[in-house]
């Protein structure tokens, strides 16, 4: 065989070689796009369901087999999270695994003792009123350390003023077993009130019926979350 022939076919088989494995990536790229593709969330009532199916998943072991890497190709150039959670800082209580949700479905703004301030209200403005999110949820959880702190008037650098803000929803009666728990669900009852107080475009969604906010209860001990 001449080199001009030799070199012909070389090109020929590069070329075939080469128009086969981009088929190949655009059918994988097809299946995947089809796998991720999922049911969209447009109402408050549809995202509480969302969640709560979510927190069953994760209770009964039986979470959606998460692909992390098609989550972030199908998220990456816009986020529509269908709802926005506030909770504890705790390590235990890690909204994006116990409600099974991945990358590119929530807002999770997390603090100790799940307080609002005017940083954490106008996150949340921006998830309902820019990025569509029809949902906010407040979540307390059991065995709260920023709870248990408040009750035993810790005084510690800036950990006392945040304290300071939980001891609103201390009940009356404090000599009971419950005291923990019960603060802990005042807590998230005044935060919300607070946010509805202090924001005017919260407020008139939820008026409106757009959105939600909704309490939440989450017990570190069964994974459980009570809406
Ligand atoms: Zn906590």
């Amino acid at each position: 065989m001449s080199s001009f022939k030799s070199l012909l076919l070389l090109i020929t088989i590069s070329f075939l070689t080469f128009s086969c494995a981009q088929n190949k990536q655009k059918n994988e790229g097809t299946t995947k796009i089809q796998a991720i593709e999922k049911k969209p969330i447009s109402t408050p009532d549809e995202a509480i369901s969302e969640l709560t199916s979510g927190n069953n998943r994760f209770v009964l072991n039986q979470l959606v087999k998460t692909n992390y890497q098609e989550q972030i190709e199908s998220s990456k150039k816009k986020q529509t999270p269908h709802s926005v959670i506030l909770s504890c800082m705790d390590s235990r209580v890690p909204p994006e695994i116990i409600f099974d949700q991945g990358i590119g479905n929530i807002f999770a703004i997390r603090i100790a003792g799940n307080i609002e301030d005017e940083n954490v209200i106008g996150s949340m403005e921006y998830a309902v009123e820019h990025a569509g999110s029809k949902l906010i949820v407040v979540m307390g959880h059991s065995h709260c350390g920023a709870v248990s702190g408040a009750l035993k008037n810790i005084e510690s650098g800036h950990l006392t003023q945040l304290v300071n803000q939980i001891k609103p929803a201390i009940p009356q009666v404090r000599d009971q077993a419950e005291v923990t728990e019960i603060t802990a669900k005042n807590n998230v009852k005044l935060t919300i009130q607070d946010i509805l107080n202090q924001s005017e475009i919260i407020k008139e969604l939820v008026d409106s019926g757009k959105i939600k906010i909704v309490g939440a209860f989450y017990d570190v001990e069964t994974g459980k979350v009570l809406f």
